[in-house]
């Protein structure tokens, strides 16, 4: 299968009075049709940021997307203009946020803001538009829809309301989800059901999703592959089942000892010790090495590259780098 989503070397930098913050610093990955990628790192480790540049929503200035390439089905979005990107956000790629009421506007019903969202991308009737409203929110799990299409977005609960968002999101068929940290304010229980639909939409619509989170319990959830970043920088890449069998970057297995384990008499919760770099003063060699546990005299010297492990795994690590051939992605 051809890949829907190509991203490769990507540079995304934000230009500051005290200096320049490499928000994305060689990412590169695809995503085929159908399938869920997950994006996974701490809060400023780029997530966002990548998620942002594929969208064209980084803003200018400050920010700029200094190389590389994102081919969405074969085209460069890069070469876009905002007026080509503004038809392609909302009808091939569209995204889901982490707090609903930042999409949702909270002035309209649930009905005029679908019915608009779905007309200004294509030639349908309102009564079309209608209809196809009420399905997505009846897939979404929104009970009693013909009801609820009427009411405002704070007449819903979160859990709800983020079921909305996530219709809407899904109004013009899009061939790619991006959702960031979608769960992250919902609690556990709805955050479960909401993974669930994750899974099940896909499964019915064949939409390739990109989900971004700073939990690798949602990526176990619901990815087939994961991305984890660390200060702006790809640093393992691989299937989702490889990475907790297998994975071999410092921080991923930090990560994936943070992950909550409830066992019967303790609730335990390892946090990798020590802050994410200020983005403006990167360390000299691997930017993990202030917190890794496996740091050799040279991480403080050379900056390793992302190299092929075995086949599909990527890791970015001088303990994996037997040579000074990085591999191109
Ligand atoms: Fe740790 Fe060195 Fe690997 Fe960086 S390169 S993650 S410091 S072992
Ligand atoms: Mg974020």
């Amino acid at each position: 299968k051809a890949a829907l989503l190509e991203v490769r070397h990507l540079h995304t930098h934000f230009f500051t009075k005290s200096g320049t913050v490499k928000a994305v610093d060689d990412v590169s990955f695809s995503v085929k049709p159908g399938e869920t990628l997950g994006i996974v790192g701490e809060s400023g480790s780029g997530k966002s940021m990548t998620a942002m540049s594929i969208l064209g929503l980084i803003p200018s200035p400050p920010g700029k997307i200094v190389s590389g390439e994102i081919l969405f089905k074969g085209e460069d979005l890069l070469k876009k203009s905002e007026k080509e990107m503004r038809q392609i956000r909302g009808k091939e790629i569209s995204m889901v946020f982490q707090d609903p009421m930042t999409s949702l506007n909270p002035v309209f019903t649930i009905e005029k803001q679908m019915v608009e969202t779905i007309r200004a991308h294509e030639k349908v009737s309102k009564k079309q538009a209608f209809e196809r409203s009420l399905d997505l929110l009846h897939l979404v799990g929104i009970p009693d829809v013909k009801k609820r299409i009427k009411m405002y977005p704070h007449e819903f609960s979160g859990g709800m309301r983020q079921r909305v968002m996530i219709a809407m999101a899904l109004s013009c068929n899009p061939s790619l989800l991006i959702a960031d940290e979608p769960t992250t304010a919902l609690d556990v229980t709805i955050q479960a059901q909401i993974l669930e639909l994750f899974k099940k939409m896909q499964d019915e619509l064949n939409m390739a999703i990109i989900m971004i989170t700073h939990d690798l319990g949602v990526v176990a959830e619901v990815c087939d592959e994961v991305l984890v970043m660390y200060a702006g920088k790809a640093v393992e890449m691989t299937y989702t089942k490889q990475l907790f069998d297998n994975g071999k970057h410092p921080y991923t297995l930090g990560l994936m000892q943070s992950i909550p384990k409830i066992t019967p008499n303790k609730e335990k919760l390892e946090v990798i010790e020590g802050l994410p770099p200020d983005l403006r003063r990167l360390p000299k060699g691997c930017h993990f090495a202030p917190r890794c546990k496996y740091v050799m005299e040279r991480c403080l010297i050379e900056g390793p590259d992302m190299t092929k492990v075995s086949e599909h795994h990527t890791v970015r690590c001088l303990l994996y780098e037997k040579t000074k051939k990085a591999v191109k992605q």
